[in-house]
């Protein structure tokens, strides 16, 4: 039976929505046609009985046939997707129902949804806060309740730092695990679609509905028959790594930090301190890489196939460069001119090939110790990585506000899980001081399993914290 939802939710909507304005878009009506061919794997029938008939929201980068995908950009503000992303046409082949796109940071660029070009999103933890970003609208609409589960994109933390910030469950699969077809692409080689729900095994039934091979994404895969099973593997115990962090971390994120550190090791696993060494390195060598591909990427948004045109141009560059300059925010721009430089002629030695090299130490350094796809165990025996997920909580405007330069330095822990193409899973570690602290898991490719294992084990002894006026109306 689909889940029918109880008549005081419209009100209980509104009331939330007008003080943290998640939704770009919210259409609970629509009719979204079903892809032909859309299926889901035969392991996911339980996961599509737990979740029919269940509303989720999309990051509005992602294409829902009748829905708008704006990106968060006045460029393409009011473009209407003509085509449903593969992992957004799996969930409505199980009876999930898309009610709206949420809001964004440009294409994915930053880390607090500020840099949308649409609108403001609010924490619903404190609204004088930003929801973190880049997928800030789809972690505010799941803390507040508005929808159960919600689909972002996660380039270098886009999922798991908003998650972090907003208190719920945020899930980047392995680079490849779900097709990323129907995503609109910022860095190709680092992206993927993920998950942002209320609990762990909300995140597990809906990544169990959404990977899998796609032949429109030849970057996609199934899953190697060796890697952990999604469902019935809950082990107990295991060796986590724990990586020693310095002085970059706020106190009340380090006292989260240490509190799941805590309740994990009452659970039975043996916590290990780890370092990565060239972790130093890992946000220039990232910024280098994002940018350079954006700058490729956004190549095609000049005026004339999509988006906003100038009302007049001299002729056809002047219409590029109109439609360009009026259409993307000054963080775009930032990025754009910062991937065409690291790319120029001359200047790749020194920039571009150097952070790929820093990209495999970093892949090297994660395989050292959590072992390669053969699954038997790392040389260091590690079963995942636990880390912070960002050095502060929730940030707030004006005054108490982070720079962009902060921000962007601020990515260390997330984007090498990006650059090494591995799986993260950010969860609620506690809240501190009034708002919630996230830690994250990192794991070998395709082992998504342990990781939400490890996480379902944390919820169950420590049920996740919600802001107050939540109410819980998922099943
Ligand atoms: N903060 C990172 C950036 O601005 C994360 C972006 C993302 O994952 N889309 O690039």
């Amino acid at each position: 039976m689909p889940y029918t939802v109880p008549k005081d939710f419209e009100t209980y909507f509104k009331e939330w929505e007008d003080k943290i304005g998640a939704f770009i878009e919210y259409a609970p009506g629509a009719s979204v046609p079903v892809p032909q061919g859309a299926a889901f794997g035969a392991d996911a029938v339980s996961a599509a009985g737990a979740l029919k008939g269940l509303p989720f929201a999309v990051k509005d980068n992602i294409s829902v046939e009748a829905f708008h995908v704006s990106c968060g950009s006045k460029l393409l503000a009011g473009v209407r997707a003509p085509y449903t992303a593969t992992a957004a046409a799996k969930l409505l082949a199980a009876g999930c129902v898309p009610v709206g796109k949420t809001n964004l940071d440009e294409f994915g660029m930053g880390s607090s949804t500020d840099n949308s070009a649409i609108k403001q999103t609010n924490n619903p933890w404190d609204v004088a806060r930003v929801p973190g970003g880049s997928s800030g609208g789809s972690a505010a609409a799941v803390a507040a309740g508005l929808v159960p589960f919600a689909l972002g994109s996660d380039t270098g933390g886009s999922i798991r730092q908003p998650a972090a910030f907003c208190g719920v469950v945020g899930l980047k699969p392995s680079y490849g695990a779900v097709s990323r077809y129907g995503l609109v692409a910022y860095a190709s080689s680092l992206e993927g679609i993920g998950v942002l729900s209320d609990t762990v095994g909300r995140s597990r039934d809906v990544f169990a509905l959404i990977r899998g091979a796609d032949p429109l994404d030849q970057t996609s895969h199934n899953h190697p028959s060796g890697a952990p099973a999604l469902y019935g593997g809950g082990r107990g115990g295991g060796v986590i790594g724990v990586l020693k962090t310095g002085e970059e971390l706020e106190a009340e994120t380090r006292k989260g930090f240490e509190t799941a550190q805590k309740g994990l090791a009452e659970l039975g696993y043996t916590l290990k301190e780890i370092e990565i060494p060239s972790l130093k390195y890992v946000t220039p060598a990232y910024y280098t890489i994002a940018t350079a591909e954006a700058s490729a990427n956004l190549a095609r948004f000049d005026g004339i196939r999509y988006g906003r045109r100038p009302d007049w141009a001299e002729n056809p560059d002047d219409l590029i460069d109109k439609a360009r300059e009026a259409g993307f925010g000054p963080e775009v721009k930032l990025r754009i001119l910062l991937g065409t430089f690291v790319l120029r002629s001359g200047f790749q030695d020194r920039y571009y090939l150097r952070s790929q090299r820093i990209r495999a130490g970093i892949k090297r350094q994660f395989e050292n110790l959590l072992g390669d796809s053969e699954y038997a165990g790392g040389p260091g025996g590690y079963d995942a990585v636990l880390m912070p997920v960002f050095p502060t909580r929730a940030f707030g405007r004006g005054e108490g506000a982070l720079s962009p330069f902060a921000q962007k330095a601020a990515d260390l822990y997330t984007c090498c899980a990006n650059l090494a193409g591995l799986p993260a899973l950010s969860f609620p570690a506690s809240v501190e001081g009034g708002l919630p602290v996230g830690v994250q898991l990192v794991g070998r490719a395709f082992a998504e399993a342990t990781l939400l294992d490890i996480a379902e084990a944390y919820e169950k002894a420590h049920p996740f914290a919600r802001p107050a006026g939540y109410r819980a109306f998922w099943p």
